[in-house]
């Protein structure tokens, strides 16, 4: 039990899926509950780029993230602070999270995606980075030190400032800060990193403790550990185990962020093998997944929450979702399309406009046209995850996967 349990965060497992470690459940926060599984859109800089709040909550979003590291850099922390927290400073009133700013220090540093499909076993090196990228930051065991992609000044993130910093944002629940390597790295590199991981939690802990106590007048915020480990089973396993058996001084997690770069092939058996390691009574957010397939493999072997800026990101380059998979709105055979992106559709966009409209406003560079693909793609990713609670709870899951996936991914016959 957390010292600090009873200030409004709370977990409660719902219905178990059959034969997997999925289910549903409830996370309540200070700010609102969010029936899970459920998929939270990204704002990253206090904003879904392009989108209101009144049509984030609309479209059936429960929750939002955005990140502490560039809202570290700008507008500052303190600034959010005075604002009131996160939610108030962006008007939305619902739960909010804040990743801790590990993952976007290191992977700006390294110009790594997350998910990557590529042969990881037959390619090592601690100092690899990608092709055409300045090496931007540099961990040591007491934190990072890494360089604004804004304006090249040089900053440091510890676990004790990404604590500060998440306390001075006040989202409703926080990440700790983590070390997240790549595949690339060597097993022995990602053995060192887990243990400085490891250390760094326990520091998060102890912050986090003490700016409960000295913030008291603030609504409570949940802290989630990160479990790291890359594509090793005894590694991830002993991080899931690690992590939930801290306790610093009557803290310990909230709940479990499952992070690190994912090998797409093995991404349910890595969530698997720390689900299968974490106690039932913490909800598990999965870190940056939004890939219709990817979320199925997510909620089926334990994840509860899920978030990704891929759908706002590909809805500005005019990539919408269909039933039949993604299609991009700018080609030509779109531009007589009189009917909506999906005719099985519910979204605002779907309800009032056409595809050929849409089209229409890519070709022509208005700010709309984001807007409006943007409301689209994350309604069809939130309410797809919604399906998958309710089908949990119905016992229809596995034959909704089907459909879905066989439907989706036909052109590509990936099934
Ligand atoms: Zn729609």
């Amino acid at each position: 039990m957390n010292s600090f349990s009873g200030q409004n965060f709370a977990y409660k497992e719902g219905i178990a899926l059959d034969g997997a470690l999925g289910r549903t459940g409830t996370i309540s926060t200070p700010h609102g509950m969010i029936q899970t599984p459920a998929f939270i859109p990204v704002g990253t800089k206090a904003s879904v780029k392009g989108v209101l709040p009144e049509s984030i909550k609309e479209l059936g979003a429960q929750a939002v993230l955005a990140n502490a590291y560039h809202l570290y850099l700008q507008p500052g922390p303190e600034v959010v602070d005075e604002a009131g927290g996160l939610g108030k400073f962006m008007n939305w009133p619902g739960p909010t999270f804040t990743d801790s700013g590990g993952f976007q220090v290191l992977s700006l540093g390294v110009g790594f995606k997350k998910v990557i499909a590529m042969d990881t076993e037959t390619f090592r090196s601690d100092e690899v980075i990608a092709d055409k990228k300045e090496r931007l930051a540099h961990v040591d065991d007491d934190g990072v030190t890494f360089k604004s992609h804004l304006d090249g000044s040089m900053h440091r993130f510890t676990p004790e400032i990404s604590m500060q910093v998440q306390h001075q944002l006040g989202a409703d629940i926080i990440f700790a800060f983590d070390e997240c390597t790549t595949l690339h790295n060597t097993r022995g590199y990602q053995e060192r990193s887990l243990e400085r991981t490891r250390l760094w939690a326990k520091r998060c802990l102890l912050e986090h403790g003490r700016l409960t106590n000295e913030r008291v007048e603030h609504p409570y915020q949940a802290l989630f550990g990160v479990l790291q480990g890359a594509q090793y089973e005894d590694l991830r396993r002993k991080a899931a185990k690690d992590l939930s058996e801290l306790n610093e001084g009557g803290i310990t997690f909230d709940g479990f962020g499952l992070g690190g770069a994912l090998d797409k092939e093995k991404l349910g058996t890595i969530v698997g093998w720390l689900c299968e390691e974490l106690p039932r009574d913490k909800p598990r957010h999965l870190l940056g997944i939004g890939e219709p397939d990817d979320l199925f493999v997510g909620v089926e072997n334990g994840a509860d929450t899920f978030d990704c800026v891929a759908p706002s990101r590909q809805a500005r380059t005019s990539a919408v979702f269909t039933e039949d998979g993604r299609v991009n709105l700018s080609n030509a055979k779109y531009q007589r399309q009189f009917v909506p992106i999906d005719e099985s559709c519910t979204c605002y966009t779907c309800k009032n406009y056409t595809a050929a409209y849409l089209g229409h406003l890519f070709r022509s560079k208005e700010m709309v046209a984001s807007t409006l693909a943007t409301i689209h793609n994350e309604h069809f990713i939130v309410g797809l995850v919604e399906k998958m609670r309710r089908t949990i709870e119905s016992g229809e899951f596995y034959d909704f996967k089907k459909d879905f996936l066989g439907r989706f991914y036909a052109k590509r016959s990936l099934l």
